[in-house]
């Protein structure tokens, strides 16, 4: 049976980075919003063209538009054996509009950790960011940084800073995170759904404590 994962966690708590290490562990599609729709602003899609002028603002795309992006990439044959979602759903009409995709086809979300970070850590950690355009992977200068500087280990795509890791509009994700996706934290509890992380440990003891966490669920 098809597995999928929801990762929560404000932004800089690691998801991306972990998304990558846990979606290749466990075999599943990797489907991050904020990839897709950066994707689509660097094809100059109309979908990319409208996203930008909310992400600029650190201000959330539209759901109707959003969930319709999701609903797309989750009918694909590549989520055939599951997905790991990252950055979706981010806010309760999303969160609604998932479990009932899901349900049209038999399937329901298995678990969703919470990649917990105090806020004081995470200006820090958002502002050394570096991303690969190619493969997405994310690296931070002091705390994962790439053998050599501004060039991806994996595949020597040239790293970028995104726009929207400037102090200021990280300030208002993180402001937006609280007022419409921190209700998720809820909703999945009250599922029963929810795993908890403590995400101000190294990149590899998050990594191990996920995936016991999400094994033991199984068990
Ligand atoms: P992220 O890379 O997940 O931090 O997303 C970057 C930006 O993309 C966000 O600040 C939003 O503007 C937009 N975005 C990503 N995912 C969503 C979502 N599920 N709903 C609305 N907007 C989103």
């Amino acid at each position: 049976m098809a597995k999928f994962i929801v990762l929560l966690g404000l932004p800089g708590a690691g998801k991306g980075t972990q998304a990558h290490i846990i979606s290749k562990t466990l075999n599943l599609a990797h489907i991050s919003s904020g990839d897709i729709f950066r994707e689509n602003l660097k094809n100059q899609t109309e979908l990319g063209k409208l996203a930008q002028t909310y992400m600029d603002r650190g201000a959330l795309v539209p759901d109707d538009v959003t969930i319709a992006m999701i609903q797309d990439r989750l009918s694909r044959p590549y989520c055939n054996n599951g997905a790991l979602l990252d950055g979706f759903p981010r806010t309760p009409t999303q969160a609604k509009a998932l479990d009932e995709m899901l349900s049209k086809t038999n399937q329901k979300i298995d678990c969703v950790p919470y990649i917990n970070v105090p806020a004081e850590v995470l200006i820090e950690r958002l502002s050394g960011r570096w991303s690969c355009p190619t493969c997405g992977f994310v690296y931070h200068e002091k705390f994962n940084p790439p053998i050599k500087p501004g060039i991806c280990d994996k595949d020597q795509g040239e790293l970028y800073q995104r726009a929207d890791d400037k102090v200021e509009t990280v300030k208002k994700r993180i402001d937006v995170y609280w007022e419409q996706t921190s209700p998720l934290i809820e909703y999945y509890q009250q599922n029963n759904l929810l795993l908890e992380i403590d995400g101000t440990q190294a990149i590899e003891n998050v990594s191990n404590q996920l995936l016991d966490s999400i094994q033991r669920r199984n068990s």
